[in-house]
């Protein structure tokens, strides 16, 4: 089809309104801003809250003020996943349909009783698909479950190419929905996109061993698979993991006020730029799209590190 080959792509941002923007997450923002907007496509804000009891009151308004004060605009309204509730349970009763998804009666802390090599980097404890003949007798569901499949799961990666994971071995039959009815971050995030239209998704690659889950949920939907794109993460000093106390973006706070220009210019860097000299001082919309001209995937770091401003 011609015509969907040549449409513009849709990207976005989702934050969870969990704390502020940090030099870190502003990075995602802008590289996933920098992708769309240089193949001309639209931009979408999303505020991933479904996870009530980790947010942070007032902070998604936070997150928006502070996209703003660096020139990042998005297309139309935002969307929040709280607004969508209804639709994460149609999608569920679709995957019910397909007999892989059984309700589990384990508790968290069994599961990490039974976890011999949990993945501390990731949110899953393996599952040793204890309740996929069914629950004990007298438990309560705990999740519900969906059964994964013997072979990997592969997909590619712009920046890290054909990425594969037996989802067996990583996470086991992981769950997608809560005891208590709430939809699971990796079914919602997979209907959010769809439903968004989103053609691609780029974030941090502390994702990446979640995203074949997503896709496997994808393919069994049989929804379009966006062009994934996971990048490397700004670090602390010494390459130590990025201390959001440290390097919080938010506009309330003095830390980067009239220097929003210069954090831009360093996250350019970072990802691979190399801005001219004279755009020091430059106002943000103005690096914004001399980046977007300038963005190139094949110039992406291939590990992250520090982001340096000058
Ligand atoms: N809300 C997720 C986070 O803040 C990101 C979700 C996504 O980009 O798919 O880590």
């Amino acid at each position: 089809m011609p015509d969907e080959i040549h449409k513009p792509p849709v990207g976005r941002f989702a934050p969870s309104p969990t704390g502020a923007l940090h030099t870190g997450s502003l990075t995602t923002a802008v590289a996933s801003w920098l992708m769309a907007r240089s193949a001309g496509g639209r931009w979408l804000l999303r505020i991933d809250d479904l996870d009530a009891p980790r947010q942070v009151p007032g902070m998604a308004d936070d997150i928006m003020r502070t996209l703003e004060l660096y020139g990042l605009y998005w297309d139309g309204e935002v969307s929040r996943q709280s607004d969508n509730r209804g639709t994460y349970q149609h999608y569920f009763n679709e995957l019910l349909t397909t007999g892989l998804v059984y309700p589990c009666g384990c508790s968290r802390r069994e599961l990490a009783l039974a976890a011999s090599a949990p993945h501390p980097d990731d949110d899953c404890l393996p599952y040793p698909a204890t309740c996929r003949g069914g629950m004990r007798e007298g438990a309560t569901v705990r999740s519900w479950r969906l059964r994964v499949p013997d072979e990997p799961v592969c997909f590619h990666d712009l920046h890290n190419g054909m990425v594969c994971q037996h989802l067996g071995d990583r996470c086991g039959d992981f769950a997608v929905r809560r005891g208590d009815g709430e939809i699971t971050y990796q079914l919602a995030v997979v209907v959010d996109d769809h439903l968004t239209e989103v053609t691609q998704v780029v974030r941090g690659e502390d994702l990446l061993p979640s995203t074949p889950r997503q896709v496997y949920i994808q393919g069994l939907l049989g929804l379009a698979l966006p062009a994934y794109c996971h990048i490397p993460l700004v670090a602390g000093p010494d390459g130590a993991k990025l201390s959001k106390r440290d390097n919080l973006v938010s506009h309330h706070l003095g830390s980067w006020r009239g220097k929003e220009g210069a954090l831009l210019l360093g996250v350019l860097r970072f990802l691979g730029l190399n801005p001219p000299r004279g755009m020091a001082g430059a106002p943000c919309d103005e690096i914004l799209r001399w980046g977007a001209g300038s963005f190139d995937v094949a110039r992406l770091p291939a590990k992250g590190g520090e982001l340096v401003v000058s």
